[in-house]
C-alpha cells in the first residue's frame, strides 16, 4: 500500500473564496501533468496534452478538493463552484461556437471521473449530456444526421437513468431495465443489431425510456441541461464510494482521502459515419511489453461500444488501410506521447468526420512482465534513468516473472466461483483433494492436485508439498497454511469463507456450485480468485533458469529479471534475508539473492516423516525424564538440519529461533491420527486423549508458547542450543571449512527477565560445546519483538539483547487484539467500511503496530547504538511495509524465499523514494 502519500489534496479550509476549484483545458489551459493530486490523473494529463499541442476537445476539471468537500459537508459543494462552472461552460461555448442547452448547434459534454491513480471502470461516466427534446433536434440539424442525434439521445437517457437516477436491475441475474426495453423493441421489430434501428425506432425507444424513468422515479427525465450537469457531477463524486471502487482501492492501496476529480469535456463523435471512428491504443504491448503499436478501434461508433464488446473492434494495424491519414496522425501521437510522458501510454481517441481528437492518456496498466520489459527497454532507449525505471516497476510485478501464470485466453472463459485471501502468489490448477493422503494418491496417478482444507495443520504438510496449490476456507494470510505455502513457494488462497468443505461427503460448495473430490479446480494466489475447472497455466522461465532446466541465454525474461535485480542491489540499503527452515528452501532463497536467514522456525523442522511423532511425544511428556527422552531423539535431526542450513548459507548469518509452537498446531485433532500416535508411542489411546485434554488451552496463541516453553522446560532450550553449536562446530571443522554465523533468537519475550532466563541457558550450553569442540564461534543472541510489552520496554530488553527481530504476525495479533488464524466474521464489513485500509496481517498497520516498532527501534538503539534490527513477520515481503522498515532504519527484512526478489526491488525503491 502506498502510505507514503496519504494526504488528501486539501489546501486550507474548503469553501474559502480564494480556492480555485475549476481548471480549464483545451483552450486557455490552467493545469499540467504535475497537478495529479488536485486534478486527478485524467484531468492533469488532459491539460498537459493540450499544452503540448495535441488535439484535445476543450473542457474543465473540477478538483479533488471538491470531492472531499462533498463528503465532508453532507454532499454539498463550495459556494463559489456554481459560478466557476458557469463561466467554464461559457468558455467552451465561445471556443466551439456552440451553446449548452440551445436548440441550434448545441454543445454536448461528457462527465467523467478521474482519481490521482487511474481506477479503470470503477467509477461512473456520462456521455452526450446536454441533450433534451429540443437540443436533439438541434443536433440533428447541425450534423445533418437525425438518426445519429436520436441514437445519442437514447444512449444518454439510458446512462443518466442508470448512473444518476439509479435505475438498475434488481438482481444479478436480471438484465438492466433499459436493455430489457431495447431487447423487446428489437424482438418486436425482428432486428438483431442496434444499428438496424431507424430514427423512428430510436424516437420510440426514447419515449419508452422516459416513461420508465417516470414510473421508477415519479419524475420526468430532466430537460434542463444545467440540472442534468449537476446530477451527473454528483453521481460521479458519489461513485468514489461505490462498492467496486472501495474494493479496488483496497486492492491497490489507494487512500479514500485522495478523492476523485470530475472532468467535463466537449463531446466529439466517432459515430458520424464512415469517416468517424473511436478507439483505444497502447504505445507498447501491455501484455508482454513489446515495443509495438497495440490497440483497437471501431468505425462509426461511440467509446462505450469498444469497451462494451457489442461489436468486435479491429486491431489498430487495420487502420493503416481503412483510414490511412488518421493512422499516420495516430502514429505521430503515439511517439509524441511516449517521448513526452516517458512511459507507456494508454490513450483514447475519436475521429470525428476525419478529424483526430485525443480524449485521454494515462500510464498504461500492464502485466508484471510488461512492466519489467518496458522499464528496462525505456531505460536503454534513454527515455528514463535507471532510478526512474526501478520506481516504475511495481515491486509485486516481479512475482509474475517467478510464478506460474494462467493462460490469459483460458482465464477469460473461466468461471469464478468464490474469492479468498491471496496468500501465496501464482496460478494453480488441479484435481481437488481433501486430505493429504488423497493428494498423494492423485499425484501417484500422475495428476495435479489442489489441496482443499478448512484449515491446515502439520499433518497436511506432505499433501501441501505435492500439491500445485492450497485452498482453505478459514484462516488469515499469516495462518499456518499461508505461511507454510509461501515458504514452499506454493500457490495459496486462504480464508475463502464463501466456500464450504464437507470432508464426509467429500464436497466443496461455493454458492450453487458443488465440486467433488477429483474434480478440477483452479486458484489464483495473486488475486484470491477461485475458478471451477482446469485452466491452462505456464511455468516461469526465470525459475526454470535458476533451477537449471532452461539455458540462461535462451531466456530474454531472465535477462530482464537479472538487470532489474542488479539495479536494485545497487540502490538498496536494507539487507534481504529469508525465512527458511530447510536447506532446500535456503538454497532457493540464496539463488534468489537472500543474504542470510532471518528466521528459521525450528518447530517447522519437525513436520516431516516421523519427526512429528517425536515432537508430539515431547509435547505430551508427563515429566522431564520423558521429555528428555523425546528431546534426545529430536537432537540428531535438529543438528543435521542445522548443518544443512549452515552449509547452504555458506557463512551468511542464520537466525535460528528456539521453539515457539502454539501447541495446538502440533497436536493431532482427528481420531485416526490420535490412534496412530498412541500405537507409535506404545501408550493407550486414552492416555493420548487425556494428555491432549490436559494440555488444552482456551487461547493457545496466548498460551504456553514462545519463551514460556523454554522457561517451563529448560531442557528444550538446552537441546536446541546444543544442536545449533554442535552443528556449527561440525561445519567449521568440515573439509570445506565453511564459516558459520548463528544468531539465536528467543520468541515471544515481553519481560527482560524472560530473555535473561533463556540467555543464561544459551550461553552456558554454547560455551560448553565450544570448549568441548575446541572451536571459535561468533554468535549473537537476541529476541523477537512480537508483543506490545517488548516494544514498550525495549530499552530494558536491549541492554541484554544483541538484536531485535520484529515478529509482526504476533505483534499485529496482540496489538489489534485480532486473531491471525481466523479474521472473524466482521472482517468483510470492516473492509467495506474501510476501517482497516489494508489487511493488517498483510501490510503493516503503520499508525498502530508501526508506532510500537518505532518506539522499540528508537529506545533499543538509544541503549545500544549497534543493536541489529530486522523484521521476520510476513509483512517483510510486502513492498509498503518494506518502505516503512527502510524509513525506520532496520538492518534487514526477512521474507519467504520466493519473495526475496520482490523485497530486493522494494528495498531499492524505498531508498530512492525516501532520498
Ligand atoms: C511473527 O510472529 O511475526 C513471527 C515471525 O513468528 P511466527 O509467525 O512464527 O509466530
Ligand atoms: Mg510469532
Amino acid at each position: 500500500m502506498n502510505k507514503i502519500a496519504r494526504k488528501p489534496a486539501t489546501r486550507g479550509k474548503p469553501g474559502t473564496r480564494n480556492n480555485k476549484y475549476v481548471f480549464a483545458f483545451g483552450g486557455k489551459t490552467d493545469g499540467n501533468a504535475s497537478m495529479r493530486e488536485l486534478l486527478g490523473g485524467k484531468g492533469a494529463n488532459l491539460a498537459e496534452m493540450a499544452s503540448i499541442g495535441l488535439p484535445v476537445p476543450p473542457g474543465f476539471t473540477i478538483s479533488t478538493e471538491v470531492c472531499n468537500h462533498f463528503y465532508a459537508y453532507k454532499e454539498s459543494y463550495p459556494a463559489s463552484l456554481r459560478g466557476d462552472i458557469d463561466s467554464a461552460i461559457r468558455q467552451i461555448e465561445k471556443q466551439l461556437g456552440k451553446k449548452f442547452g440551445a436548440s441550434g448547434n448545441p454543445l454536448l459534454v461528457s462527465v467523467r471521473s478521474g482519481a490521482r491513480d487511474s481506477m479503470p471502470g470503477m467509477m461512473d461516466t456520462i456521455l452526450n449530456l446536454g441533450l433534451n427534446d429540443e437540443t436533439v433536434e438541434g443536433l440533428a440539424a447541425a450534423s445533418g444526421n437525425s438518426r445519429f442525434a436520436w441514437d445519442c439521445y437514447r444512449r444518454f437517457i439510458q446512462m443518466y437513468g442508470d448512473v444518476v437516477l439509479g435505475i438498475q436491475a434488481e438482481n444479478e441475474e436480471e438484465e438492466d431495465p433499459f436493455h430489457q426495453i431495447l431487447d423487446r423493441l428489437k424482438l418486436g421489430l425482428g432486428v438483431e443489431s442496434d444499428g438496424d434501428l431507424t430514427t423512428e425506432n430510436l424516437q420510440d425507444l426514447v419515449k419508452k425510456y422516459k416513461s420508465l424513468i417516470r414510473k421508477k422515479t415519479g419524475k420526468s427525465f430532466p430537460q434542463d441541461v444545467i440540472e442534468q450537469l449537476w446530477g451527473a457531477i454528483g453521481a460521479v463524486f458519489k461513485s468514489w464510494k461505490n462498492e467496486r471502487a472501495i474494493i479496488y482501492r483496497q486492492q491497490y492501496g489507494i487512500p479514500t482521502e485522495w478523492g476523485t476529480a470530475v472532468n467535463v469535456q466537449a463531446m466529439v463523435f466517432g459515430n458520424l459515419g464512415s469517416s468517424s471512428a473511436t478507439g483505444v491504443a497502447f504505445t507498447r504491448d501491455p501484455a508482454n511489453g513489446e515495443k509495438s503499436f497495440y490497440g483497437e478501434y471501431l468505425v462509426n461508433a461511440q467509446g462505450e461500444d469498444v469497451v462494451a464488446g457489442v461489436r468486435t473492434p479491429n486491431p489498430i494495424s487495420f487502420m493503416a488501410e481503412e483510414l490511412p491519414e488518421n493512422f499516420r496522425d495516430l502514429e505521430k501521437v503515439r511517439s509524441k506521447l511516449e517521448r513526452h510522458f516517458k512511459d507507456m501510454q494508454d490513450f483514447e481517441f475519436t475521429i470525428e468526420d476525419g478529424r483526430l481528437f485525443i480524449l485521454q492518456t494515462r500510464n498504461g496498466k500492464r502485466t508484471g512482465l510488461a512492466a519489467v520489459r518496458i522499464a528496462v527497454e525505456m531505460q536503454r532507449e534513454r527515455l528514463m534513468t535507471q532510478e526512474t525505471a526501478l520506481l516504475k516497476i511495481p515491486a509485486e510485478s516481479i512475482d509474475s516473472l517467478l510464478v506460474p501464470v494462467f493462460d490469459i485466453k483460458a482465464l477469460k472463459a473461466a468461471q469464478v466461483i468464490a474469492r479468498g485471501l491471496p496468500a501465496g502468489p501464482g496460478a494453480a490448477t488441479g484435481r481437488i483433494a481433501f486430505t493429504a493422503a488423497a493428494a498423494e494418491l492423485e499425484i501417484k496417478r500422475g495428476n495435479k492436485v489442489v489441496l482443499c482444507r478448512t484449515e491446515t495443520s502439520p499433518d497436511d504438510l506432505k499433501g501441501m508439498l505435492h500439491s500445485q496449490g492450497i485452498l482453505t476456507s478459514r484462516g488469515g494470510v499469516s495462518s499456518h497454511a499461508a505461511l507454510v505455502a509461501r515458504q514452499l513457494g506454493k500457490v495459496c488462497v486462504c480464508g475463502a469463507s464463501d466456500i464450504s468443505i464437507n470432508y464426509e461427503r467429500k464436497t466443496l460448495t461455493a454458492g450453487k456450485v458443488v465440486l467433488r473430490e477429483g474434480d478440477y479446480i483452479s486458484i489464483d494466489g495473486t488475486t484470491g480468485a477461485i475458478y471451477k475447472g482446469m485452466i491452462e497455466s505456464a511455468d516461469s522461465e526465470v525459475k526454470r533458469v535458476l533451477e537449471g532446466s532452461l539455458r540462461q541465454d535462451k531466456s530474454y525474461t531472465f535477462e530482464l529479471f537479472q538487470t532489474v535485480m542488479k539495479w536494485a542491489d545497487r540502490h538498496r540499503q536494507l539487507k534481504i534475508r529469508t525465512n527458511a527452515d530447510t536447506p532446500a528452501m535456503a538454497r532457493q532463497a540464496v539463488a534468489f539473492g537472500a543474504e542470510g536467514i532471518g528466521l528459521c522456525r525450528t518447530e517447522h523442522m519437525f513436520f516431516e516423516g516421523n519427526r512429528i511423532d517425536y515432537m508430539r511425544q515431547m509435547i505430551l511428556a508427563v515429566d522431564e525424564v520423558e521429555r528428555r527422552a523425546a528431546l534426545t531423539k529430536l537432537l540428531p535431526f535438529q543438528k543435521k538440519d542445522f548443518v544443512g542450513l549452515f552449509r547452504a548459507m555458506d557463512g551468511r548469518p542464520v537466525t535460528i529461533r528456539l521453539l515457539d509452537p502454539p501447541l495446538h498446531e502440533f497436536l493431532p485433532h482427528d481420531d485416526v491420527v490420535r490412534r496412530q500416535l498412541a500405537q507409535k508411542l506404545g501408550v493407550p489411546l486414552e492416555f493420548v486423549i487425556e494428555r491432549i485434554k490436559a494440555l488444552h488451552e482456551e487461547n493457545p496463541m496466548l498460551g504456553c508458547r514462545g519463551c514460556r516453553l523454554g522457561i517451563l522446560h529448560p531442557e528444550i532450550t538446552e537441546m536446541q542450543t546444543r544442536a545449533i553449536f554442535e552443528a556449527a562446530a561440525q561445519v567449521l571443522k568440515g573439509k570445506k571449512k565453511i564459516r558459520v554465523n548463528p544468531e539465536i533468537m528467543i520468541p515471544l519475550v515481553g519481560f527482560r527477565a524472560e530473555l535473561q532466563d533463556q540467555l543464561d541457558i544459551v550461553h552456558r550450553v554454547a560455551q560448553e560445546v565450544i570448549q568441548k569442540r575446541g572451536v571459535k564461534i561468533n554468535y549473537l543472541v537476541g529476541t523477537m519483538v512480537e508483543v506490545p510489552r517488548a516494544a514498550i520496554t525495549a530499552d530494558e530488553i536491549a541492554e541484554i539483547a544483541d538484536f531485535f527481530s520484529f515478529g509482526t504476525n504476533d505483534l499485529t495479533q496482540t496489538t489489534l487484539g485480532l486473531s491471525r488464524d481466523d479474521m472473524g466474521s466482521f472482517y468483510e464489513e470492516y473492509q467495506k467500511k474501510e476501517i482497516y485500509s489494508q489487511n493488517p496481517f498483510a501490510s503493516i498497520d503503520q499508525s498502530g503496530v508501526g508506532k510500537l516498532m518505532t518506539l522499540a527501534s528508537s529506545h533499543g538503539r538509544q541503549v545500544k547504538s549497534e543493536l541489529k534490527l530486522g523484521i521476520c513477520g510476513e509483512h517483510a515481503g510486502d513492498p509498503s511495509s518494506i518502505d516503512f522498515c527502510h524509513r525506520l532504519g532496520l538492518n534487514y527484512v526477512s521474507c519467504s524465499p520466493p519473495r526475496v526478489p520482490v523485497a530486493r526491488l522494494a528495498a531499492a525503491q524505498a531508498t530512492l523514494r525516501n532520498k
